[in-house]
């Protein structure tokens, strides 16, 4: 770890730190670590996520996103405070 405080949250792998080997597309609440509020997939260079989980996850995403588990679009104008409450 270094000394001084960083301005921004330290970036680590949230997969890595959850030991996770496979990213179910059936689990949600795995895939949000790798999704925005709006359900956009976030880039690695904001969420520190490691190559080898963002590639599972934009995986596991993209079939969340076939089988109707993670809406592809959500409308702009209507911006939930708490979207992942409506999953499950
Ligand atoms: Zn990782």
């Amino acid at each position: 770890m270094a000394p001084e405080r960083r301005k921004y949250a330290r970036k680590y792998c949230k997969y890595c730190e959850a030991k996770i080997e496979f990213i179910d597309y059936k689990d949600t609440k795995i895939l949000k670590h790798a999704l925005s509020e709006r359900y956009k997939i976030m880039p690695r260079r904001l969420t520190g996520t490691c190559k080898r989980h963002q590639e599972m996850a934009e995986l596991a995403i993209k079939r969340a996103r076939h089988t109707a588990l993670i809406p592809y679009v959500v409308d702009t104008r209507n911006v939930v405070a708490h979207p992942f409450d409506q999953l499950q």
